[in-house]
């Protein structure tokens, strides 16, 4: 969402004539677009801002927006006089007139009231073929570790007629991937009484002209229905990969955390996919070290990673979030020593798993959607189905095609492959 926020505001100020600029020395305005669901991304904001502030030119503009923005508000004016302007992602718009209004004092609005106006401002994408779609905004689940509710608010679908009108004009415009982006996406439509839900919706957008593949994210086991596994089962268009955050493998830390699911029930969620969705990619997020969680617990957590066989997986170590039900209710336990050490357990068994599942498309061939050129300029960067990043040689190719790739190499991270045969392009 946050990226998505980043290409609102690239659109808003190119539209109103300025330029991406190549480092902050040459910026007449700097933005920081920033994100609070973890520490270590906020201590790199501090972090750059208390640089910044010695080197700050005259005429220079300073922007922070995003969660942080919400967070901590005219905090960010205490700290120093580097930052000009706080505003709410709602306020982007006004980043071109405050920049250029050369701002003599601080200014800081956070409106109360969270709308997905912002969804009507210019978009500057970095793949033109492929684009992001908020269906619905905020959050209303509890886990105890998440700032989200708070920054972003309570949950919101978005009306499915806008959303289908932005489809529409995004594929009239060249899209061929749309991923549809929600912080429970599954629960999209629960607070509208015409009927429509996420497996619907799912079908409407793979139904639009021109739109090739449909991607989503980000989806919570307990509101994954039977009608959305089926429904991606089915749709041709709707790429065979559900990102599903089990968080961990404890029933003890995953009531601790308020989930609302046990393990068992998230495996058996996981089998259900699996078996109606062959060859199906499953990724999930960890989170270790939460309050409480001892060597038991994590244990079961690397049961359950190897149980599910996940193709791949993103770890986190736990850091408490002020203002979360866990910062105020339980001490923060699990030295960073342990966090760290479990981390790096974690992450040596799911590279594994990563690898193994890479290797076993060696030999096959894939529908691989082209994005852009890799850093090395021979090769083009593509995403199969499963959302395996592929790495293609460029002759003849371009973004937005489609082509079949026999896959000839598995690396840890990434798959080689050779393109056969063009199979579809954007427009
Ligand atoms: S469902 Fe996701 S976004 Fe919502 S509170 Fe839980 S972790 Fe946060």
């Amino acid at each position: 969402m946050n990226v998505h926020d980043s290409e609102h505001i690239r659109g808003v100020m190119e539209e109103a004539g300025f330029l991406l600029g190549g480092s902050p020395a040459d910026a007449q305005v700097i933005i920081y677009n920033t994100c609070a669901v973890r520490k270590s991304a906020e201590d790199k904001v501090w972090g750059s801002l208390g640089s910044l502030s010695s080197r700050k030119k005259d005429g220079q503009t300073v922007v922070v927006t995003g969660c942080m923005a919400r967070k901590y508000g005219i905090e960010f004016l205490r700290k120093g006089k580097t930052v000009d302007a706080i505003l709410g992602i709602e306020s982007i718009s006004r980043i071109p007139e405050l920049a250029s209004m050369r701002i003599s004092t601080p200014f800081c609005e956070l409106v109360s009231t969270w709308d997905s106006s912002i969804e009507s401002l210019p978009t500057k994408r970095t793949i033109s073929t492929k684009a992001l779609v908020p269906v619905s905004l905020g959050c209303s689940k509890e886990c105890a570790y998440c700032i989200v509710p708070i920054v972003r608010g309570p949950e919101r679908s978005r009306k499915p007629g806008d959303i289908l009108r932005e489809v529409l004009s995004l594929a009239s415009s060249g899209v061929v991937e749309v991923v549809l982006l929600g912080q429970n996406v599954n629960s999209y439509g629960h607070d509208f009484s015409g009927g429509i839900n996420f497996a619907k919706l799912l079908r409407k957008v793979a139904d639009v002209p021109g739109i090739k593949r449909v991607r989503f994210e980000t989806s919570h086991p307990s509101d994954l229905s039977i009608d959305i596994v089926d429904s991606i089962a089915e749709i041709d268009e709707v790429c065979k990969h559900v990102h599903l955050p089990l968080q961990s493998g404890s029933n003890k830390i995953l009531s601790l955390m308020g989930r609302g699911y046990s393990k068992e029930e998230y495996e058996d969620i996981a089998q259900e996919i699996r078996k109606k969705i062959p060859g199906v990619t499953l990724t999930t997020d960890i989170i270790v070290g939460f309050p409480g969680e001892t060597e038991k617990d994590f244990s079961e957590t690397i049961d359950v990673l190897g149980r599910v066989g996940f193709e791949n997986a993103y770890l986190f170590k736990y850091s408490p979030r002020e203002g979360t039900r866990a910062s105020r209710m339980f001490v923060d336990d699990v030295s960073e020593q342990e966090k760290q050490h479990r981390l790096e357990i974690l992450n040596i068994v799911q590279e594994r798993q990563t690898m193994r599942a890479l290797e076993s498309l060696v030999g096959s061939t894939l529908e691989v959607l082209i994005e852009n050129r890799a850093r090395k300029g021979e090769y083009f960067l593509g995403r199969a189905p499963g959302n395996q990043v592929v790495l293609v040689g460029a002759d003849g190719l371009r973004e937005g095609m489609l082509v079949s790739v026999r896959i000839v190499k598995a690396g840890k991270h990434s798959l080689r492959g050779v393109a056969e045969k063009v199979v579809g392009r954007s427009c």
